[in-house]
């Protein structure tokens, strides 16, 4: 079965991420090393793309909606979603993905709106921006803070 590829604005994936089972995968290449990424951001260069498939599936299981974007979504972003959709759709295997999206605009849209980045050098980034941190982890945290302090 084709999944077709829809867009995402910013704002929108900032409400859907609340529950946990969105993925954002960068496809930038070398500029994700000198910008900021949005936090908890997969990424997977898309010079590389195309090799990598099967280790995004691993990375992205128990996800359900995977979000791709580049600089601008303009072309690459969009290139390696339709890539992506193309490869589940020939693959045996269930990955549990129903929903392949771009995000609108892209990582410099995402910056310019104000939403949430992160500088973490780590990938995949562990970054609990606003936007992955669950309210169960909320809790937790704001629990061991009192509790460092008391
Ligand atoms: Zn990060």
């Amino acid at each position: 079965m084709a999944r077709s590829v829809s867009y995402v604005s910013a704002a929108k994936l900032v409400s859907m991420a609340r529950g946990n089972r969105v993925a954002v995968i960068d496809v930038r290449d070398e500029e994700r090393s000198y910008q900021a990424h949005i936090a908890g951001s997969h990424h997977f260069a898309s010079g590389s793309f195309a090799a990598r498939m099967p280790e995004l599936v691993r990375a992205t299981s128990g996800k359900d909606t995977l979000v791709f974007h580049c600089a601008l979504s303009q072309v690459r972003g969009p290139s390696c979603a339709r890539m992506f959709s193309d490869y589940l759709s020939e693959s045996k295997e269930d990955s549990g993905i129903k929903n392949i999206m771009v995000l609108e605009r892209g990582y410099n849209g995402w910056e310019i709106s104000g939403q949430p980045v992160c500088h973490c050098k780590d990938a995949p980034c562990k970054g609990r921006g606003v936007v992955y941190l669950p309210i169960g982890s909320t809790f937790l945290v704001i629990a061991i803070i009192l509790w460092t302090i008391g």
